[in-house]
């Protein structure tokens, strides 16, 4: 691609650095900022940076917060003793759009992937595990998606807490099986919560 402009040039570029905007689409967007009135873009960058500096990692759970604690975990309407296990971020929102659940959350940050070098001590496992050594959950739902590395990872944290008193469950496979979580539409993200079964049942299946 051959630019007029050197400063343009590296916006496109900085811009097709984001996943899924080829060149193109990042000249087509650059193009769109030098239409708009300059505040709209300053906004925009200012955003950006603000959040890239100041957002932080709920301490307790790791979801994505403002504040140490985030507002799930410090809401006094949850139920503490029963925590939903999700890969990301995008899963706990995918899950509060459902409305069906009034637990907490645990933010793995990902799954269990020895092909692509992700074992347990790349993610948020020790800190779960802690918790439930701590004796005050009385349920873990696993919510990982249903593909071999979700299975692997609930395995995994399963056979760690297995001689602490809390009762292990996943959500019922109205998911189907290879799904990500954040693709399933609410109803049927919302129904298996609510049916969630005992983890142990979904070994033997
Ligand atoms: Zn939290």
């Amino acid at each position: 691609m051959e630019f007029s402009s050197k400063l343009l040039e590296r916006a496109v570029n900085e811009m097709s650095q984001l996943p899924g905007i080829g060149k193109r689409t990042a000249l087509r967007l650059v193009l769109h900022m030098l239409k708009q009135p300059k505040e709209q873009t300053f906004a925009l960058s200012e955003a950006l940076q603000t959040m890239r500096n100041d957002v932080k990692f709920c301490k307790s759970c790791h979801n994505i917060s403002d504040t140490e604690l985030c507002e799930i975990c410090s809401s006094p309407n949850r139920k503490e003793d029963i925590i939903c296990v999700v890969e990301d971020v995008r899963d706990v929102m995918a899950i509060e759009n459902t409305s069906s659940f009034k637990g907490l959350y645990h933010v793995l940050g990902g799954k269990i992937s020895p092909m692509d070098g992700v074992g347990p001590h790349d993610l948020n496992i020790e800190s779960l595990i802690n918790k439930v050594k701590d004796g005050k959950i009385n349920e873990l739902v696993f919510a990982l998606s249903s593909t071999m590395e979700g299975d692997t990872t609930n395995f995994y944290i399963y056979k760690q807490i297995q001689d602490y008193k809390v009762f292990t469950s996943t959500i019922a496979r109205g998911i189907s099986v290879g799904d990500e979580l954040e693709y399933a539409d609410e109803i049927t993200l919302g129904r298996s919560i609510l049916n969630r079964i005992p983890f142990e049942s979904s070994l033997k299946l």
